[in-house]
């Protein structure tokens, strides 16, 4: 495009360039003030509140579905009585306000999918010690219940968060944390669902 702008033209615009640029140079001595708003990259900063404690990057609709209503389940007063008025639990020496505590500390749990290669697996969901921050739902057994979703979500979380019930086997385990706050956490997400 330049070839065709004529040199005359061209020695005109340059005088002109000049001209505006010393004037420009006098009026602007003070350093160029960056205004923030134009940078096309927006930075969201999220405080660590509770309502964010459960996440997922998956689009998967019952994970969303899930995740969106454990999150109101964490925050609903309902459910923050039901666990904090619990004097004691087994597997841990918390009582119910110091649980709570624990689950509402803003520290998150992630969610992720995965699929037990042995199609007869009875395991429906799993935390490991290598990783503190994701728990894995078995799409071979999921999605159940939107209420029944948020539970096992609760109980992993727990895991998530250091609380623990011996074996793997489910029986006898209903007064420690994570099948306690998993039994209540479905009873809650009826409020939620409301
Ligand atoms: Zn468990």
């Amino acid at each position: 495009m330049n070839k065709l702008i004529p040199v005359k033209a061209l020695t005109g615009l340059l005088t002109l360039i000049t001209f505006a640029s010393c004037l420009t140079s006098v009026k602007t001595k003070k350093p160029a003030v960056v205004d923030p708003t134009l940078n096309t990259e927006v930075v969201i900063v999220e405080a660590p509140t509770v309502s964010k404690t459960f996440h997922t990057e998956l689009k998967t609709k019952w994970v969303v579905e899930a995740i969106k209503v454990a999150n109101c389940v964490l925050n609903h007063p309902d459910f923050k009585k039901k666990i904090e008025e619990i004097e004691k639990f087994d597997y841990s020496e918390l009582n119910g306000v110091q649980v709570y505590a624990e689950y509402s500390n803003g520290s998150k749990c992630g969610v992720r999918t995965y699929k037990t290669k042995n199609p007869w697996s009875s395991a429906i969901a799993t935390t490991y010690n290598t990783d503190k921050e994701f728990l894995y739902l078995n799409t071979r057994k999921f999605p159940f219940t939107v209420g029944k979703n948020v539970g096992v979500l609760s109980h992993e979380c727990g895991h998530l968060k250091g609380f623990s019930h011996g074996d793997n086997r489910s029986a006898g385990k209903e007064n420690s944390v994570n099948y306690k706050v998993g039994s209540i956490a479905q009873e809650i997400s009826e409020l939620c669902l409301k």
